[in-house]
């Protein structure tokens, strides 16, 4: 990242960045999240709420110092604003700076500290007067390497596991004054000014991870195959992509827009809020879309790690995993009972008719007597020079079609679908009666097709 200029992208080049402006750093975010969320919470930390509160609030020799070989990914940076009781709640500081000299000692403990492990400098809050909240705050810039700075375990997180994020103590820290960032007790707007920036960026690694999830689901409704047709074309499915679709995009003007003002200086607090405060907690991109996309990112995950057939093989896949056999809740929608038993009622007769008819000859030993008998089926044999066999056959194999198309289609197999097809033409062959009951069968097959998904799962 540090080679393509992602590590200070807004940060002018005098400075050792890529002096792009704020649109194009969310984009990049967005499009590193769309692959890796873990390198796009790693760029977003180091850009935003790195090297933009020492860019913006720095002196000329902490710039010199700190902000260039950030933004040349040469240093990767950590924001240190959390402590175990000052989470939402970022006012209510424990960790303090006492002036000693030319120094001032940290003591305290920060957690849940992004690139913590990695990490070369550290912009950290702390109160510099407990007695003035808010308004006795400071930011320093803090070298990792200074005795009484101690990074703790790595913490075991539900994803982007290359993150790495810990708590950082502070015992007994000596930062040197000239590392305040900013002027003293008004760390707490320099925090503030940052998350700005910084909510725009988090809300474009969930616009990376959504995007991501969309276009997995897409491509996976596209390949799965149920009931004889891709998932993609039931309207369930169509409708739940429709939804995420819709919500990305909107996720994504919202990020846009913000970061557009920010570029033009215009205020953007309300809008870094929308989308990186109450955003996600209103369109909830990092679990709706992700949810929705949950078989398909399943599917992607046990490609990656090889546990699995998957799409590329054709997306058919052995054994009861898939939505037919279980009825999983897509497809699990009222059955057509009133079809089912107009098709079973009837197959019933010819069905059962033919496959007696077919059968029987053998069971009874009396398949020679049938020779020279007369029938339709039989003149139709003779006509075509056919032995009987042929006609009795064709009679079983059709009664056999019969009772497991309808039975397969009872159990929600869409696979007995064609048997039953099958089945239904030939008993047009039939005269009479037999005639008109293939037709209503037909007709009932052509019903199931049209809404495979509410055959009885
Ligand atoms: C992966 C990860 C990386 C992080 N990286 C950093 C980092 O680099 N630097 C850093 O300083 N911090 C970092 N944080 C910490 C993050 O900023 C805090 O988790 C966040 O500020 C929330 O604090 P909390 O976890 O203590 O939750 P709490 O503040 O305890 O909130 C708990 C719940 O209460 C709700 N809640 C809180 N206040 C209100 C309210 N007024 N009204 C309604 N509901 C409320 C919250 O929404 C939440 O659901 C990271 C966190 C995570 C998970």
């Amino acid at each position: 990242m540090a080679e393509l200029g992602l590590l200070g992208m807004f940060v002018p080049e005098a400075y050792g960045g890529s002096g792009m402006d704020f649109v194009s750093y969310v984009i990049a975010i967005e499009e590193l999240s769309r692959v890796c969320a873990s390198h796009g919470v790693i760029a977003s930390v180091n850009n935003s709420l790195v090297c933009y509160p020492i860019l913006a609030y720095g002196n000329e020799a902490q710039k010199q110092k700190y902000l260039v070989p950030l933004a040349k990914g040469e240093l990767l940076g950590a924001y240190c604003l959390t402590e175990p009781n000052a989470g939402s709640s970022a006012a209510n500081q424990q960790t303090t700076a006492v002036a000693d000299g030319d120094h001032f000692v940290l003591n305290g403990t920060k957690v849940f500290i992004t690139t913590a492990g990695p990490a070369n400098v550290l912009v950290v809050y702390v109160a510099t007067d407990r007695a003035l909240g808010p308004k006795g705050i400071s930011a320093f810039i803090v070298d990792a390497d200074t005795p009484g700075v101690k990074k703790g375990k790595k913490e075991k997180k539900l994803g982007i596991h290359a993150s790495d994020t810990r708590e950082i103590a502070f015992e007994n820290a000596r930062v040197p004054r000239a590392n305040l960032l900013g002027e003293l007790n008004k760390g707490y707007g320099v925090a503030l000014a940052t998350l700005g920036g910084g909510r725009i960026g988090i809300a474009a690694q969930a616009l990376g991870i959504a995007q991501a999830c969309l276009e997995a689901s897409v491509k996976y409704a596209g390949e799965r195959v149920q009931f004889d047709r891709l998932i993609g074309e039931f309207d369930a499915i169509r409708a739940m992509l429709a939804d995420s679709a819709v919500e990305v995009a909107t996720a994504r003007l919202l990020v846009y827009q913000a970061a557009w003002l920010r570029d033009r200086g215009r205020p953007h607090t309300k809008e870094a809020s929308l989308v990186g405060g109450a955003g996600p907690r209103r369109l909830r991109l990092p679990e709706r879309v992700p949810r929705r996309a949950l078989p398909a990112r399943r599917q992607d995950l046990r490609n990656l790690r090889g546990h699995d057939r998957g799409p590329e093989d054709g997306g058919r896949r052995p054994g009861p995993q898939g939505t037919s056999p279980g009825g999983r809740e897509p497809m699990s929608r009222p059955v057509r009972p009133i079809a089912l038993v107009i098709l079973t009622a009837c197959m019933a007769y010819p069905g059962v008719t033919l496959l007696w008819q077919g059968l029987y000859p053998f069971v009874a030993g009396e398949y020679f007597n049938l020779v020279g008998q007369t029938g339709p089926w039989m003149a139709l044999a003779a006509q075509l020079h056919l032995p009987p066999i042929v006609v009795l056959g064709a009679k079983a194999l059709l009664g056999l079609f019969w009772v497991l198309g309808v039975l397969g289609l009872w159990a929600g197999d869409g696979r007995a679908y064609p048997l039953a097809l099958l089945a239904a033409a030939g008993t047009l062959l039939y005269p009479g009666g037999g005639m008109v009951m293939g037709a209503l069968a037909l007709v009932c097959l052509i019903f199931f097709r049209e809404k495979p998904a509410e055959v009885p799962a």
